[in-house]
């Protein structure tokens, strides 16, 4: 039996395996099928403290995954497909076996919404984003897009505003989701402009290797026109990847998972942290926080479960 089973590679999985380790729990960490999470799939990163002169995100989460390793945890390149949590000790299963452990660090992260658009997964990293304060310096006075009409969307645009010349939000209906001060903030922003009734059906690369310009249609007319950007922003939410766990695990309306403030579930022995469970800061540093706090809580966890143990029979 395992002690502890870690769901996820993105940073909190990786932290919270780099604490359990060096607390000598032998983790057992179960990749996924995005390894290296969220933050493998950017390019620089300037807002991760220690690297003054920034990072890749992919070597990053190279070096967070030997870290772990180099304490002991053992990485397995495989996917949970089933979670029995009903039972102790808990029961994991992936396509090629199952595991038990008594606890369980869940950080299986979150994923952006995609528009599914021709482009769009070709210039991803290479201009379009899905994250402004990740790569939003990147674009100092340069045209830029950003898609949705929620919170999300508006606080991306205001953030962006900071680098850009001009900010055009493009939301498919003629009136915006987000909260009325967020939207205040927005309509009295000099460099937003809004391009309503509209949906980005295209990512334009001149170069074939950067964005230079988005095709735009009005959902009402029909026409057509091409903007010039260099930078496209999706910012029409995020889904947590938290279906493994529905009917076990509370989570709120929008699937993220609910812990207290020692990220504790509803369950005892069951701890998650990183965007799976926090639909609000969504960064890397905070995903590694909420996994090292896991990974101390699982550490006390077991030892009062070992403590009860012990007691039973002395
Ligand atoms: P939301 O679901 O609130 O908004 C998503 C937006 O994207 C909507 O305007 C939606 O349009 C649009 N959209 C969805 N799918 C598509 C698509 N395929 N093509 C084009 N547009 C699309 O997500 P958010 O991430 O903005 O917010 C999530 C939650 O987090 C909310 O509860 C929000 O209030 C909260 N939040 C709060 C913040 C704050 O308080 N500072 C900051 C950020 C988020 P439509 O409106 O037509 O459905």
């Amino acid at each position: 039996m395992e002690k502890v089973i870690i769901l996820g590679s993105g940073c909190a999985g990786y932290t919270a395996a780099v604490y359990t380790s060096r607390a000598n729990l032998n983790p057992l960490l179960l990749a996924g099928v995005e390894l290296g999470g969220q933050l493998a799939l950017t390019t620089d990163v300037e807002n991760y403290p220690g690297f003054p002169s920034g990072i890749m995100g992919p070597v990053l989460m190279q070096m967070m995954k030997d870290q772990a390793e180099k304490f002991g945890t053992r990485i397995v390149y495989e996917l949970a497909t089933e979670v029995d949590l009903s039972r102790k000790p808990f029961i994991v299963k992936t396509h090629d076996a199952v595991y038990d452990a008594q606890a369980l660090i869940i950080t299986t992260g979150s994923s952006p919404k995609k528009l599914n658009i021709p482009g769009e997964k070709e210039y991803s990293g290479y201009g379009v984003s899905y994250c402004a304060t990740c790569d939003g310096a990147f674009f100092r006075n340069q045209d830029l897009i950003v898609i949705g009409g929620g919170d999300t969307a508006m606080e991306e645009a205001i953030f962006l505003t900071r680098y850009a010349t001009k900010v055009y939000v493009v939301h498919r209906r003629d009136s915006l989701r987000a909260s009325m001060i967020m939207q205040d903030r927005a309509f009295k922003n000099p460099k937003i402009e809004f391009i309503w009734d509209s949906a980005v059906t295209e990512v334009l690369s001149e170069d074939k290797k950067t964005v230079s310009a988005v095709k735009i249609q009005n959902l009402k007319t029909k026409k057509e026109i091409v903007k010039s950007a260099t930078g496209l922003f999706v910012a029409i939410g995020h889904n947590p990847n938290s279906g493994l766990f529905k009917g076990q695990l509370k989570m709120d309306e929008n699937g993220y998972i609910i812990t207290d403030d020692h990220q504790r579930t509803n369950i005892d022995g069951v701890f998650a942290g990183g965007d799976v469970q926090d639909h609000v800061y969504r960064q890397a540093v905070t995903a590694a926080g909420t996994g090292c706090a896991a990974a101390i809580e699982v550490e006390r966890y077991l030892s009062a479960l070992d403590h009860a143990e012990r007691s039973k029979h002395s």
